[in-house]
């Protein structure tokens, strides 16, 4: 149902509820609390000799307000508390007065002095009289805590809502129904009804996500890909053209890669590992592969700048192999897109390089057999879709950065064939990370003169375009100014963001390739992949704003050869895990903080995914539930009882119609 259904919802709170990803009534009513304030409400005897109290009165007479000075009034009136006739004052809030008629019922949090028969009171809450737990939700700029707590109320009565626990797991753990969950996660009256609620909507999440992992492994078993008749000698040819030798990782990684593609299952297969590991160079290999077999090949990247990143690196390297490689770009001419598009139907293209786009239905690609996704998590069930549509069950290979921790990820990826690639290139150094205040500004502006001089260059990156008059941040065009003025104007700065468009972003990071500039000030764009190696140095600043992951991923940058980089981050707050990026540059060793510090981490709060966001469970918190519900949800499908239930019936009618 939509959200201008129900009441109290006009257009300006559609749009406030939809930048929240709340686009439907059950979107809102899956929308939970992250945390409660607990209202301790007591007697008025009880409230004697407290400092701060919270009770329940009810207005007995009209209250009035005195100006005592410009931004200072205080409210008075009387209110009746268990049989106690109150004096209430409360400073600041006369815009209150119309709502403290006689008779109202309020609570009261602040002071209650029982010699003067006074109650200075620091808040009056007037919606909660009979629920002492309220719910805390994340909110936007115009959205208060309010406006959701009343629309939650009216969204309770609708049965807008889907049961995902299949009965029989229902019965075995006694959980409640759905909708008196929903209701308890929302009004909860006491601890207990959060917790029932809680644990009950986690798992059913959980299920929900570990059936679709069990049953996408089933199928994925089963389906035939392309057995290739190739030579283990591959490896070797391949390796001996290389300008420098594997680690120990990679090799493994090509070694699985030479089974899964010579073998007549589909390869199905996930290759972790930190930034900067090297694997794009495992990617190649299975390129190279697919083409000895006279397949195409399909490298699909997150953004156009790391798709021509990865055009220019590969089209060189695979030219020694004869393969002709290919980029596709959204501004492109149409001429030219005509001519690869006809290329590619032709047969004649044998890489073709781009973003999803590549997977859109006018790409028509001659024999597919081989689909690489570069630092996506992993491909949405109608992107599936799409491309089965191309080729007969390509192999697919995933290439992802994020350095999960192994259980972890064969439990979420189980559905996947991992290569883990931890070992770095020999010859890296650590990256230097320091975390400083802004007034310690100098020595940063310091350092980057000294990488300058030395010819290196240097990031800097800012969360924001715009600073939305949030003082103490710094946006991407006020840190321009303050490098200009640093430099005296002598060095080449450019800004690049998300907003500019795609030609233009083309021709700053180009720029940056060829070094014509010095100093790249970015939002976070640059985060995903990019390789430029002779930039040393990167500079976040607010960096408290960003989850380690994605400094980490950010701080990947540099420390791209065999010179000494840095990387500074910027922050006015006491930001303890920030130290975690000072003591170490391990990717895998930092998520496992990540994940000690604050549950799954930003690992997975990656919003391009959507696949992996969950919106109640936790990873690492609810594990134990997570293997519960794999191994419910496996005998689910090994017993096949999701014959029985609509839901489950259909998302398999769905999964096995793209695979
Ligand atoms: P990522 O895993 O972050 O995608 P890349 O594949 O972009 O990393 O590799 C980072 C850089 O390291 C590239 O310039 C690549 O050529 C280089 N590289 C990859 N493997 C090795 C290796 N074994 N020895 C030396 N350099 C390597
Ligand atoms: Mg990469």
């Amino acid at each position: 149902m939509e959200l201008k259904n129900i009441k109290g919802v006009g257009l300006q709170l559609e749009k406030k509820l939809n930048s929240l990803s709340i686009y439907t009534v059950e979107d809102l009513l899956e929308n939970y609390p992250y945390r409660y304030n607990f209202i301790n409400i007591i007697s008025i005897k009880e409230a004697e000799n407290l400092d701060k109290s919270t009770v329940k009165a009810t207005v007995i007479d009209n209250c009035k307000v005195q100006y005592i000075k410009r931004n200072f009034n205080r409210l008075n009136f009387k209110a009746i508390s268990d049989n106690t006739i109150l004096n209430v004052t409360i400073f600041n809030r006369a815009f209150l007065k119309p709502h403290l008629t006689v008779g109202k019922e309020i609570v009261l949090i602040g002071k209650y002095n029982k010699l003067k028969n006074t109650f200075v009171a620091s808040d009056i809450k007037f919606d909660i009289c009979n629920h002492q737990i309220e719910p805390i939700y994340h909110l936007v700029e115009g959205l208060t805590n309010k406006n959701i707590i009343k629309i939650m109320n009216e969204a309770l009565n609708y049965d807008e809502y889907y049961e995902y626990i299949p009965n029989i797991y229902k019965e075995k753990y006694h959980f409640i129904s759905k909708k008196e969950a929903l209701y308890l996660i929302h009004k909860p009256n006491k601890i207990e009804d959060i917790k029932t609620s809680t644990i009950r909507l986690k798992y059913e999440e959980l299920f929900n996500f570990m059936f679709k992992i069990n049953y996408l492994k089933k199928i994925n078993n089963k389906v035939k890909g392309i057995a290739r008749n190739l030579n283990h000698d591959t490896i070797l040819n391949f390796t001996n053209e290389l300008p420098f030798t594997l680690t120990k990782d990679q090799l493994t990684a090509l070694e699985q890669i030479y089974k899964d593609m010579t073998n007549i299952n589909r390869m199905n297969r996930l290759v972790l590992g930190d930034v900067g590991s090297g694997k794009t160079i495992v990617a190649t290999y299975a390129i190279y592969l697919n083409y000895l077999s006279n397949y195409q090949s399909a490298l699909m990247a997150p953004t156009e700048i790391l798709a021509e990143q990865h055009y220019k690196n590969l089209k060189e390297l695979l030219g020694k192999f004869k393969i002709n490689v290919a980029l596709l770009t959204g501004n492109m001419k149409k001429r030219e897109k005509n001519d690869i598009l006809l290329s590619l139907k032709n047969g004649e293209i044998d890489l073709l390089i781009g973003t999803h786009s590549l997977i859109s239905n006018d790409v028509i690609f001659n024999k597919l057999g081989l689909v690489i996704t570069d630092e996506q998590h992993r491909f949405g069930v109608e992107q599936r879709n799409l491309l089965s549509n191309k080729g007969i069950n390509p192999d697919v290979l995933y290439l992802s950065a994020t350095p999960i921790p192994r259980t972890y990820a064969l439990t979420i990826y189980g559905d996947l064939d991992l290569s883990i690639i931890k070992t770095k290139p020999k010859g890296r150094m650590e990256i230097i990370t320091k975390v400083k205040k802004e007034n310690e500004i100098k020595d940063v502006l310091y350092k980057m003169l000294e990488e300058l001089k030395l010819g290196h260059q240097i990031y800097v990156v800012s969360p924001l375009i715009e600073t939305n008059g949030e003082q103490d941040l710094k946006s991407v065009f006020d840190l321009e100014e303050k490098l200009n003025l640093a430099f005296n104007k002598k060095i080449p700065i450019s800004v690049l963001h998300g907003k500019l468009k795609s030609d233009e972003k083309d021709k700053i990071m180009n720029d940056f390739k060829k070094g014509d500039i010095k100093i790249l000030i970015s939002t976070t764009v640059i985060e995903v992949g990019i390789d430029v190696p002779n930039s040393t140095m990167i500079v976040v600043y607010n960096a408290e704003r960003f989850g380690l992951a994605t400094l980490h991923q950010l701080r990947g940058r540099v420390g791209r050869n065999d010179v000494q980089s840095y990387c500074f981050l910027i922050t006015n707050k006491e930001v303890e895990r920030l130290k975690v990026l000072e003591e170490s540059n391990d990717g895998f060793y930092i998520s496992e903080k990540d994940f000690q510090m604050r549950g799954q981490g930003d690992l997975f709060g990656v919003k391009q995914s959507g696949v992996m966001s969950f919106k109640i469970a936790n990873l690492k918190d609810d594990y134990q539930i997570l293997l519960q519900a794999k191994e419910d949800s496996l005998q689910y499908i090994e017993k096949e009882m999701y014959k029985d239930n609509e839901y489950y019936s259909n998302l398999i009618d769905e999964i096995s119609f793209i695979n």
